[in-house]
């Protein structure tokens, strides 16, 4: 190879490179946790890589207690990991706690777990607008964007409702409502439909799967499910098997 070959060859070596971190709107490298218990310590999380494209539907599957939730309070900001990093937005955090990880847990990743954890007191709008607020959007901002967010999720026709006056499948939806409400690119779903007969289930990942892949305006879903219909109809299934996330 002459010089200048050489040259467009580490070029374009670099340029894959580049590329393959534009995909990736979340990388993880090596992580590792364990958990003291007494005298005793669990390997949890042995050597773990990871990574999600934009606008894809990732599913999780594992075993219980194979580390799942573990592993999304890792990437979520809430934990420490032991070792290695994850990489969200070209911002690095795992074992230390940078002070950018306050405002990326905030204003970048949205949340939805199980139950809808909705505030019973508090109308769906106010629900979703109240977590605005606390993301330091103003009172008006806050109502307008949970306006938009609920309108993504199909409830525009459900504002002045409480959640008691609505079934579990669309007080999820206003959760999904909540978690993208916003600017967040990354919502991170531990078994988001495991309260939810199997029909509702569907509509949910129905939603998961138009949130993502709506050209202009989309997210990146990681979702934990015991469910191997559901975790099908995502673009990839990761399993967490034995410390470690292998393609299934
Ligand atoms: P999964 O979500 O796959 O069911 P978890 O991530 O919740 O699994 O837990 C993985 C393992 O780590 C389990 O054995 C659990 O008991 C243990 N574990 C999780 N969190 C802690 C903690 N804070 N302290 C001690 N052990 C923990
Ligand atoms: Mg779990």
């Amino acid at each position: 190879m002459g010089v200048d070959t050489w040259k467009l060859h580490n070029i374009g070596q670099e340029l894959n490179f580049m590329t393959v971190f534009r995909d990736n709107l979340l990388f993880a490298f090596g992580l590792k946790k364990s958990f003291k218990i007494g005298k005793n310590k669990l390997d949890v999380l042995k050597d773990v890589e990871i990574s999600i494209k934009n606008s894809e539907l990732v599913a999780l599957m594992g075993p219980s207690g194979s580390g799942k939730s573990t592993l999304l309070n890792i990437i979520g900001g809430l934990l420490k990991a032991d070792d290695g990093y994850v990489e969200l937005n070209n911002h690095r955090y795992g074992i230390n706690n940078p002070m950018y990880l306050n405002d990326l847990r905030r204003n970048s990743i949205g949340w939805i777990f199980q139950n809808s954890n909705l505030l019973e007191h508090l109308n769906i709008q106010d629900n979703v607008a109240f977590a605005l607020t606390l993301s330091g959007f103003s009172f008006k901002e806050a109502q307008e964007k949970a306006l938009l967010a609920l309108d993504r999720v199909g409830l525009s026709d459900r504002l002045g409702f409480y959640p008691g006056q609505l079934s579990g499948g669309q007080n999820q939806r206003v959760a999904i409502a909540r978690a993208i409400s916003g600017n967040r690119t990354l919502l991170l779903a531990d078994e988001p439909t495991g309260n939810l007969d199997t029909g509702t289930g569907e509509e949910i990942i129905k939603l998961f799967q138009e949130l993502c892949h709506v050209p202009s305006n989309s997210f990146s879903v990681l979702m934990v499910t015991h469910d191997p219909i559901l975790a099908s109809k995502a673009d990839r299934i990761l399993l967490l098997k034995d410390g470690r996330v292998v393609e299934s």
